[in-house]
C-alpha cells in the first residue's frame, strides 16, 4: 500500500488533470489537496493493516473466548463523480488495509481517473483480482454490484434516491452488509459575536467549493440578526472574488458543472428560487456561451419551505436565512431531512458545546468548515445515510467479528 501511495504521488500531475477534465474540478486543487490527500490516506491505513485485532474475552464459566477481526470478504464500492480520486480511496484503502477484494465502479461521468488507479495497484504489486475497477452504469454495472449474491458488502455514495435502490437490492439478493452515504443540505449558523468578514469568506467557501458539488456543502447559512444587514453587504462584495472561469486557469475558483445534466438542474433550482420569492443577492446565471459555468449564487429572504433551503442543489447556490435565539437556529438547522454537517460560528463556548450537541448531524464544524482529517470519520445521520468514510471507524466497516470459545480444565461447558 506505501508503494501505491508512492506511485501515485509520482503521478500526481496526470492524476490532477484526469479528474479536471472528467469533473470540471479545478486542476490547481486536485494537484495541492485532492491527490496529495489520497496517498496519504493510502499511508493512514496503511499504518492500520498490522493494528487489527480483537479481544481476550471475560467469560462467566470456565471458558476461554477471544474474537478474531477478520476481512468482510468482496466490497463493492459505488462511487459518484464529484471526487473521483478521494471517494475511491475513501472506500478502497481502508478495504484494502482490513484483507478485502473489491470492485469498483466509478460514475459513468469520471471513469479516467479510477482507470489509471487500477493499472498503478497493479504495478505497485496488489495481487490480480484484489482490486478491480468497472466502468459502466448505474442500472446496469452499479445496480449488478448490489445485487450480486458473492459481494458481502456494498458501500455507496451517491444519491438519497439510489441509495434506497442499493438496500432494496440488497434486502432481495444475499442480504449482503450496506453503508451509504447520501445526500445533505447542511446548515451553517453564525452568530452575532462572530467576525463578520471571517464569516463571510467562511459562508462562501462552505457553498461554493468545488463549485457546490459536495455533499457536506454549508448550502443553508442562518445568521443572527444583530450582524445580518453588515453580514449580506460583505457576502456580495466578496462573491465577486470567486472567479469562474477554466478549470486549468490558475485564476479560477470555480470550474465548470460536471455535465448539462446538473447544469440544467441547478439552473431550474435558482428559477424556483425567484419564483417562490427569494431576493437573488447576487449571481444566478450562467457565464458564456459554452461550458457548464454558473455564477456563484447567493439568495436572501429564503424561506425554511422553499425548495431552494429544502432540497440539495449540489451547485454554488447560497439560501440565506435570518434568525433571533440560539432556540430558533437549532430549530431551523435541524429542519431537514438530512444530517450529513454543520458548521457553527460563535466565540462563545456554551454557544458552540450547545449548539454542536442538538444539531443532528455526524460532523459539526466550530469557526471552521471542511477540516476533514483522515483520522476524523465523517458519514451520516436521517436521510444523509449510515457507515462513516474516514477514521478508525472506516476500516471496521470492512471487518467482521469471529467468536473463538473452548473449555478450560476440561471443564463441563
Ligand atoms: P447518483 O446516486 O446518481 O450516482 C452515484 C453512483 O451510483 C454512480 O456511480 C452511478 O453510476 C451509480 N448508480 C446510479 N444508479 C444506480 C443504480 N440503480 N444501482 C446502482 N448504482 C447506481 O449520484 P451522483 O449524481 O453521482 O452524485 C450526487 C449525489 O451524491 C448527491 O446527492 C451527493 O450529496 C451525493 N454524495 C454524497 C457524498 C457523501 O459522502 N455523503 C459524497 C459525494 C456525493
Amino acid at each position: 500500500m506505501i508503494k501505491y501511495a508512492d506511485l501515485i504521488e509520482e503521478h500526481i500531475e496526470e492524476l490532477a488533470a484526469l479528474d479536471a477534465m472528467d469533473a470540471g474540478k479545478l486542476f490547481s486543487q486536485g494537484k495541492a489537496v485532492d491527490i496529495p490527500t489520497v496517498a496519504n490516506l493510502i499511508r493512514y491505513y496503511a499504518g492500520a493493516a498490522d493494528k487489527i485485532h480483537g479481544e481476550t474475552l471475560k467469560m462467566s464459566r470456565e471458558l476461554q473466548g477471544y474474537t478474531l477481526r477478520e476481512p468482510i470478504g468482496v466490497a463493492g464500492h459505488i462511487i459518484p463523480w464529484n471526487f473521483p480520486s478521494s471517494m475511491f480511496f475513501m472506500m478502497s484503502a481502508p478495504a484494502l488495509a482490513a484483507g478485502c477484494t473489491m470492485i469498483v465502479k466509478p460514475a459513468e461521468q469520471t471513469p479516467l481517473s479510477a482507470l489509471f488507479y487500477a493499472d498503478l495497484a497493479n504495478k505497485a504489486g496488489v495481487p490480480a483480482g484484489v482490486l478491480n475497477v468497472i466502468t459502466g452504469f448505474g442500472p446496469t454495472a452499479g445496480a449488478a454490484i448490489a445485487s450480486h449474491m458473492d459481494v458481502d458488502k456494498v458501500c455507496f455514495t451517491g444519491s438519497t434516491e439510489v441509495g434506497r435502490k442499493i438496500m432494496q437490492a440488497a434486502a432481495t439478493s444475499n442480504l449482503k452488509q450496506v453503508s451509504l452515504e447520501l445526500g445533505g443540505k447542511s446548515p451553517l449558523i453564525i452568530f452575532d459575536d462572530a467576525d463578520v468578514d471571517k464569516a463571510a469568506d467562511l459562508a462562501l467557501l462552505a457553498v461554493l467549493y468545488n463549485k457546490g458539488e459536495i455533499c457536506v456543502a454549508g448550502s443553508r447559512v442562518f445568521v443572527q440578526a444583530g450582524i445580518y444587514d453588515e453580514f449580506v453587504k460583505k457576502l456580495k462584495e466578496k462573491a465577486k472574488d470567486w472567479v469562474v472561469g477554466d478549470p486549468f486557469d490558475p485564476r479560477s475558483r470555480l470550474g465548470p458543472q460536471v455535465d448539462k445534466q446538473q447544469f440544467d438542474k441547478i439552473l431550474s433550482y435558482i428559477e424556483h428560487g425567484k419564483r417562490e420569492g427569494a431576493t437573488l443577492l447576487t449571481g444566478g446565471k450562467p457565464l458564456g456561451k459554452t461550458g457548464y459555468f454558473i455564477e456563484p449564487t447567493v439568495f436572501t429572504d429564503v424561506k425554511e419551505d422553499m425548495m431552494i433551503a429544502t432540497d440539495e442543489i449540489f451547485g454554488p447556490v447560497m439560501s440565506l436565512m435570518k434568525f433571533e435565539t440560539i432556540e430558533e437556529a437549532i430549530k431551523k438547522a435541524n429542519n431537514t431531512k438530512y444530517g450529513l454537517a454543520a458548521g457553527i460560528v460563535t466565540q462563545n463556548l456554551d454557544v458552540a458545546n450547545t449548539v454542536s450537541r442538538s444539531i443532528r448531524a455526524g460532523t459539526i464544524w466550530i469557526n471552521c468548515y471542511f477540516a476533514f482529517d483522515q483520522g476524523c470519520s465523517y458519514g451520516g445521520y436521517k436521510m444523509s445515510g449510515f457507515g462513516r468514510h474516514l477514521g478508525v471507524e472506516a476500516l471496521y466497516k470492512y471487518l467482521q467479528v469471529k467468536s473463538v470459545v473452548t473449555p478450560i480444565y476440561n471443564s463441563p461447558w
